[in-house]
């Protein structure tokens, strides 16, 4: 961090100033030109607030030259990670699609689903226990019951399951779940994030609506320093002043969050766009994108789904994707798993 000083700062207030610093552990390298006073920080100044450091009067401005995240940066961990889900791995060259309906609704839809998102080529499955809806009037999903669902139809299949947490006071729910997913909704909601990092199933952490990628590089560091290393980020896209579409997919964001981060990167092209038409094409583009893996909501009846049906893909629909991925994604120099 380089801390800028105001010209008329009085010494005696720079030295307390940089004693308490040095106090943090920090070395500081001082120049002093004819008209700027420059302290260059050295150390680890993740833990320092850029706004604590203009608060103090002898500041006039500072700016931040390292990443405020360590264990998620790339800098410190210059090869990809690959999360183990179960025993199927994404990042570092493995590739895996997460497939299923975007909530459980009975033990046939659920099952039948699996079975059919497995016989393609997924080989994770998802489904929403706990739903986060808009209008507290809509479905908020079979909730406990539901996990107990998703349980049974991965016995039918043998697929690990991922499924959504809102409350750290459901998390004992989780315990048999293999891939828990922190929801857009959720990215910061950090005591849920310290919550999931202290147990050690891996961690799907989708990015908020309106949230930089920094912020969701942050939100993997809170998981990560509590302990749980097994960090998978996805693009679900954000909100821009673009109408015709649910989202906009970020895709320039999955290649910059692999410059930034070594965790892998997962896309969700049904939530970016909310049109199932649409869905093809951009998980195609994610793939071309370098993505690590995608997440692509399967409905068997998409007009009768209890929720985002029009962004659902019908069984049929994802054997043509994922016959088409089976072919590309070796190009990309990735393994389908
Ligand atoms: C979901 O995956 O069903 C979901 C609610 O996603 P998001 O948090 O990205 O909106
Ligand atoms: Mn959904």
């Amino acid at each position: 961090m380089i801390i800028i000083l105001k010209q008329d700062a009085p010494e005696q207030k720079v030295r307390q100033f940089c004693d308490e610093l040095k106090g943090m552990g920090l070395e500081i390298n001082d120049s002093k030109g004819s008209d700027t006073h420059i302290l260059g920080l050295i150390g680890d100044t993740k833990a320092i607030a850029e706004s604590w450091v203009l608060a103090n009067p002898v500041v006039e401005t500072c700016r931040r030259v390292s990443e405020p995240y360590k264990k998620a940066n790339r800098k410190f961990h210059p090869d990809d990670t690959a999360v183990d889900v179960s025993g199927i791995k994404l990042g570092a060259g493995h590739f895996a699609v997460i497939a299923g309906p975007c909530s459980i609704e009975s033990e046939a839809q659920i099952t039948d689903v699996a079975q059919r998102v497995k016989a393609a080529g997924a080989s994770l499955l998802r489904g929403g226990a706990f739903k986060p809806r808009t209008s507290p009037y809509s479905f908020q999903g079979m909730r406990g019951e539901g996990l107990d669902l998703l349980k049974i139809a991965r016995r039918a299949t043998g697929q690990p399951i991922v499924t959504e947490i809102m409350n750290t006071e459901h998390l004992p729910l989780f315990e048999n779940v293999d891939l828990i997913q922190v929801g857009a909704r959720n990215m910061q909601n950090f005591e849920l994030l310290k919550a999931v990092g202290r147990q050690k199933k891996p961690v799907l952490l989708k990015r908020g609506l309106a949230n930089t990628l920094e912020e969701l590089v942050m939100s993997a560091e809170y998981i990560m320093a509590e302990g749980n290393e097994n960090v998978i980020l996805c693009e679900r896209g954000i909100r821009t002043f673009e109408t015709s579409m649910r989202n906009t997919l970020d895709l320039a964001g999955v290649v910059m969050l692999h410059k930034m981060t070594h965790l892998p990167v997962v896309v969700d092209p049904s939530h970016a766009c909310g049109q199932a038409w649409m869905v093809p094409q951009l998980a195609k583009a994610a793939v071309a994108a370098g993505a690590d893996g995608l997440m692509i909501e399967v409905h068997n009846d998409p007009p009768k789904a209890k929720c985002d049906g029009a962004q659902s893909l019908t069984p049929d629909q994802f054997d043509e994707l994922m016959a088409f991925l089976k072919q590309e994604i070796p190009f990309f120099g990735k393994e389908l798993n």
